[in-house]
């Protein structure tokens, strides 16, 4: 749980929310706690987003509690203006299908994108303040070096997942370089994108 110890660390952005990952360890008491913990942190302005929450169909045990707790995110998230951190795995339809139901009105970053372009453009046509998130996956994965170049530059950002081993800058030197573009040029473009995602803190 990380993501709720991280707390507030002065000068840092902090997403706080309740990982598809941890419903298969935690009980529905647990859950009611970080539920409030969350919420109190986003309430007192501790928060910059919310999330990760979402969808992982590796655990379609878990799929009717995923949607239940993506709600209440998504709920918290819009009633504070935060943007959304999205974790996703095998799960466009189950995202598409909420945007069927709902306008969301803040920012949705899908983390770790793994899409395809198919989705990426139902995506923005349903919520054009979707974001894309790509890390490692810019090495080892060919459809996502694929990929990049076909999404608007303004909905990219780059990350490298709290993973240790890597190092940020290496992530934007390999994006540059799928995207034909100066990397300096990339800073200012996701630096640009990143500002744009909390009016309020300009
Ligand atoms: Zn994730």
């Amino acid at each position: 749980m990380e993501e709720i110890r991280l707390e507030h660390t002065a000068g840092a952005y902090s997403s706080a929310g309740i990982h598809p990952w941890w419903l298969e360890e935690i009980t529905p008491e647990e859950i009611a706690g970080l539920k409030v913990h969350v919420e109190s942190l986003a309430r007192a302005g501790r928060l910059w987003g919310i999330g990760e929450t979402g969808f992982d169909r590796t655990y379609p045990e878990f799929i009717d509690l995923q949607k239940e707790l993506f709600d209440w995110h998504l709920n918290l998230a819009e009633s504070l203006n935060l943007p959304l951190v999205i974790h996703n795995v095998r799960s466009g339809s189950d995202f598409l299908e909420v945007l069927k139901k709902v306008k969301p009105t803040i920012p949705w970053i899908f983390h770790d994108f793994r899409g395809n372009q198919e989705l990426v453009q139902a995506l923005l046509k349903l919520h054009p303040a979707c974001f894309f998130s790509f890390g490692l996956s810019l090495d080892n994965s060919p459809q996502v070096r694929e990929l990049l170049p076909l999404i608007p530059m303004e909905n990219i950002f780059l990350e490298t997942d709290n993973q240790k081993h890597l190092d940020i800058h290496d992530i934007f030197l390999r994006a540059a370089e799928t995207l034909k573009v100066d990397v300096e040029f990339l800073k200012a473009q996701i630096w640009h994108n990143f500002k744009k995602l909390r009016p309020d803190l300009q």
